[in-house]
């Protein structure tokens, strides 16, 4: 089992994508069930029965027409990943890295989180039978804890950041000889959170939306679907350019948008960073230089919010479209007020905000 590059870098799934062509098309995939395994070769499973899964749901994509007309983008919509198992958009990554996990014949694995992560490997692991042991930052939020406690898993909290998670999994890896699966240490989570972009495409009939915007941790999901749609292109199902992405990061927390505006290939360890929102409060991300990459590849960008912004942003965006979407929800559409302000979005754009969580896990934030 290889979990990172002898570099030290994240190693990430290749696959044989003439192959793929000829049976993953259009028409293929319209005959198919739904959700994600139905994309499945370009998942990393070698074996369909080995997956493990809730019979997860494409999310919806709805149309904010009242928000979009109140701040002139008229093509305003959001990708609502609050509908899928564990209320994250983390189920993706949980639903691709277990079934690979299972199928390599793991029996236990360890994982840094800040809460949604843990919340949805824990889950999947109690549906494979396998030992989930998860370390999170004390200041989580408290739902997290319990999904993990109550399905099984065993949670070790600790005092400071998803950075001080990470070295007590480490220790912890190098004693008991567990998977790891920490982000981006192992290949298969960002896989299946890559779905989330051949589910978009198909839901947008092979359009692609002219900026994408997503609020970034460690960056998994922007790498995801700057991945797939790079093997949709490869395989011939899309064509011109790719959306443009927006990073979008809290004031309290933003390496990436430092990075970004400095101009460097990677970012710097973010001091004392702090965030009400949780899943994006990731002072120093592995994959930071694939974002930055990905950004610089699409004309994209980076761009921070104030804590104050994105709860205003999350509130408005429930009582207009009646979604309660996460706080890291919220932050996009303060970023694509920003932005469309600052005359980077245009008003005929089509903008397609991700919202990655459920409002009903954060109370304490409304
Ligand atoms: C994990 C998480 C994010 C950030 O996702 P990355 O792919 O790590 O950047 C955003 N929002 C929520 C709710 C999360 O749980």
């Amino acid at each position: 089992m290889q979990h990172l590059c002898t570099c030290g870098a994240p190693l990430l799934a290749r696959y044989d994508l003439e192959r793929a062509a000829r049976t993953f098309s259009r028409t293929t995939l319209a005959a198919r069930d739904s959700g994600l395994w139905r994309y499945t070769e370009l998942l990393p499973l070698r074996e369909l029965r080995n997956r493990v899964t809730f019979g997860e749901q494409p999310t919806p994509i709805v149309h904010l027409q009242r928000t979009g007309l109140q701040i002139g983008v008229q093509s305003l919509f959001l990708k609502d990943e609050s509908t899928l198992p564990t209320a994250s958009f983390k189920a993706r990554g949980a639903a691709a890295g277990v079934s690979r996990a299972r199928e390599l014949g793991v029996r236990a694995f360890a994982m840094p989180t800040n809460g949604n992560a843990g919340a949805a490997w824990s889950a999947y692991a109690a549906r494979a039978g396998i030992a989930a042991h998860i370390v999170m930052p004390r200041a989580a939020p408290p739902i997290n804890r319990l999904e993990c406690t109550a399905s099984g898993a065993h949670l070790t909290l600790c005092e400071g950041t998803i950075a001080d998670a990470g070295r007590i999994v480490a220790g912890e890896i190098a004693a008991h000889r567990w998977y790891d699966a920490s982000t981006l240490k192992e290949p298969y989570r960002i896989e299946g959170k890559k779905t989330i972009a051949f589910e978009f495409v198909e839901q947008m009939h092979w359009r692609l939306p002219d900026v994408i915007v997503y609020p970034t941790g460690g960056g998994v999901g922007l790498i995801g679907i700057h991945k797939a749609l790079l093997e949709l292109r490869a395989i011939g199902l899309i064509e011109g350019p790719l959306p443009r992405y927006v990073a979008v990061q809290s004031a309290g927390c933003a390496p990436i948008v430092e990075a970004f505006k400095q101009g460097k290939r990677e970012s710097s360890a973010w001091p004392d960073a702090n965030t009400v929102a949780f899943g994006i409060n990731v002072p120093k991300a592995l994959g930071d230089f694939l974002v930055l990459e990905a950004l610089a590849a699409t004309q994209g960008t980076a761009i921070a919010v104030s804590d104050e912004q994105l709860l205003e942003t999350q509130r408005r965006i429930f009582s207009t479209e009646g979604i309660f979407v996460c706080p890291e929800g919220g932050a996009t559409l303060a970023a694509a007020i920003d932005l469309f302000a600052q005359g980077w979005i245009q008003k005929d754009e089509t903008v397609l905000l991700i919202n990655t969580g459920s409002g009903l896990k954060y109370p304490e934030a409304v």
